[in-house]
């Protein structure tokens, strides 16, 4: 049953994260933390029903992107999609990063939309969530009783579910710094231009010269979380990346999803077409951004 009436909620405004921490700890499941809210609000107005919100609004410090050249990239918990777009940093060094805020939605949805959000949303078509896949990061977790870091790799577990516990806040996200020769890139593919991605894939390749050393690659709306290609990784690595070695991957690529038919799409098409896109992610990483 669905309705456009939000279920009532108190709204609870901490002014540090040791009161949002404090908070999360007396509530537990009978709370839900509000960032920009696109995704929670929308909720709300659905299936969803929490008697408190604890709103991220008044703390401060969560809304710091940094970025250092041994530490890597720092963002915080309210750094928005507008704040990735007006970053040098990011778009020199994260660009896979970049092009997925640029094409995220609408002005108005990126001014508010969070990319911690993002992640912790879990959704299989989270676009920023997908590029950082790629990239690779640490998400730091906090709690009334400590804190604790947990890797992408291992936050995901499956549609709409992650590693974090009710009484966690997540604080901040840690990219590492790329290495001399990183490459990366996004790309996906919607009906319309402002809506969920049908289709996304990012990746980030670590070059000596025109030679692949390791590769992550990272695909969404192919299954219930988002995944890696672990095949089409291991055909990268050590890999000159030639057009016979770019075939071979578009073709490899069907073999490791399994993607569905939705409202955006239909799984026969998804299989049909994600061994290109895959393809031209790498090349778009390859050309520095350029869509050649
Ligand atoms: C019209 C529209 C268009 C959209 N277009 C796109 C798109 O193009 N690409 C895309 O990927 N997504 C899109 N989205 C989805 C949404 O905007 C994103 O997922 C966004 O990044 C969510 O961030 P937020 O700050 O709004 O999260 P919120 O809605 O505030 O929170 C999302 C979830 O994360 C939890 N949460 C948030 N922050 C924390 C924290 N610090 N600690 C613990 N839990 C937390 C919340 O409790 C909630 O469960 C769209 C949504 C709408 C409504």
């Amino acid at each position: 049953m669905t309705s456009r009436v939000m279920a009532e909620f108190d709204l609870l405004l901490p002014y540090s994260v040791s009161e949002a921490v404090t908070l999360l700890a007396s509530h537990g499941d009978k709370a839900a933390v509000l960032a920009g809210g696109t995704d929670l609000l929308v909720a709300l107005k659905f299936d969803y029903a929490v008697e408190n919100i604890i709103s991220l609004a008044q703390v401060p410090g969560l809304d710091k992107l940094t970025y250092d050249p041994e530490g890597g990239l720092t963002i915080g918990a309210r750094v928005t999609l507008v704040d990735i777009l007006k970053s040098a940093d990011v778009k020199e060094h994260y660009p896979a990063l970049w092009q997925a805020a640029k094409v995220f939605a609408t002005p108005q949805l990126r001014n508010t939309a969070t990319v911690l959000g993002n992640i912790l949303r879990a959704s299989p078509a989270g676009d920023c969530s997908l590029a950082l896949y790629a990239l690779g990061g640490t998400l730091t977790l906090e709690s009334a009783s400590g804190r604790r870091e947990v890797d992408l790799d291992d936050f995901w577990l499956s549609y709409g579910v992650t590693a974090r516990k009710n009484d966690e806040l997540a604080i901040a996200l840690q990219v590492p710094a790329p290495q001399a020769g990183q490459k990366s890139a996004f790309r996906r593919m919607t009906r319309v231009t402002e809506d969920l991605s049908k289709l996304n894939a990012a990746v980030c390749l670590q070059m000596d010269g025109d030679k692949c050393l390791s590769a992550r690659v990272a695909m969404g709306c192919v299954g219930p979380t988002l995944v890696r290609l672990p095949k089409v990784e291991k055909i990268l690595r050590q890999a000159g990346i030639t057009p016979d070695l770019l075939q071979e991957i578009s073709d490899t690529v069907a073999s490791e999803i399994a993607p569905i038919d939705d409202i955006r799409s239909s799984a026969d098409y998804r299989l049909k077409v994600a061994g290109v896109l895959v393809k031209r992610v790498i090349m778009l990483a390859l050309n520095g951004g350029n869509d050649q």
